[in-house]
């Protein structure tokens, strides 16, 4: 039947979809956003439908959960390595931090014989976008002219103070 085909047609779309939108994001999603993005690819994609692909794909173990400390459940690639969180207390996204700040991978004797097995980070803080523009990155001084790496839709903030 032609219309049973189509539905698996809309379901094989949607599944690929939020698991893109999960896999390209740079950092966990919560369900809102990836309803947000996905839905630009996906026309009248409904948050059920999100959840319900977000459970298939918990299951076929393709992404995972990521809780954080503001309570709310974000999903984020089950592929990537051991990485923290940032989270930017003014927009509320999450970004991944590559590699780890913290010095104390899996087996690690603590002070009293504390064995550790894993650990999770969180940092709190403002990103690049909602930061304050006079403690954004500062640039590093090159003495060749090159165009340095921006990450995508990178437009600055505040170019100039204002007065
Ligand atoms: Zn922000
Ligand atoms: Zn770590």
């Amino acid at each position: 039947m032609p219309k049973t085909n189509q539905v698996g047609k809309r379901n094989t779309a949607q599944r690929r979809a939020v698991l893109d939108v999960i896999n390209q994001a740079h950092g966990p999603l919560t369900v809102g956003e990836v309803l947000d993005q996905a839905g630009k690819r996906i026309p009248n994609l409904g948050i059920a439908t999100v959840y319900r692909t977000i459970n298939l794909l918990l299951e076929a173990q393709q992404i995972r959960a990521v809780t954080l400390p503001d309570g709310q459940t974000r999903y984020e690639s089950a592929e990537l390595e051991h990485h923290h969180h940032f989270r930017c207390t003014r927009c509320n996204q999450v970004f991944d931090m590559e590699g780890c700040m913290l010095q104390m991978p899996p087996g690690t004797v603590l002070p009293g014989g504390f064995v550790v097995q894993d650990h999770e980070l969180t940092i709190l803080g403002t990103c690049p976008k909602c930061g304050d523009s006079r403690i954004a990155t500062p640039r590093r001084s090159c003495s060749h002219a090159h165009a340095h790496a921006r990450p995508r839709n990178f437009r600055p903030r505040n170019p100039r103070p204002r007065k």
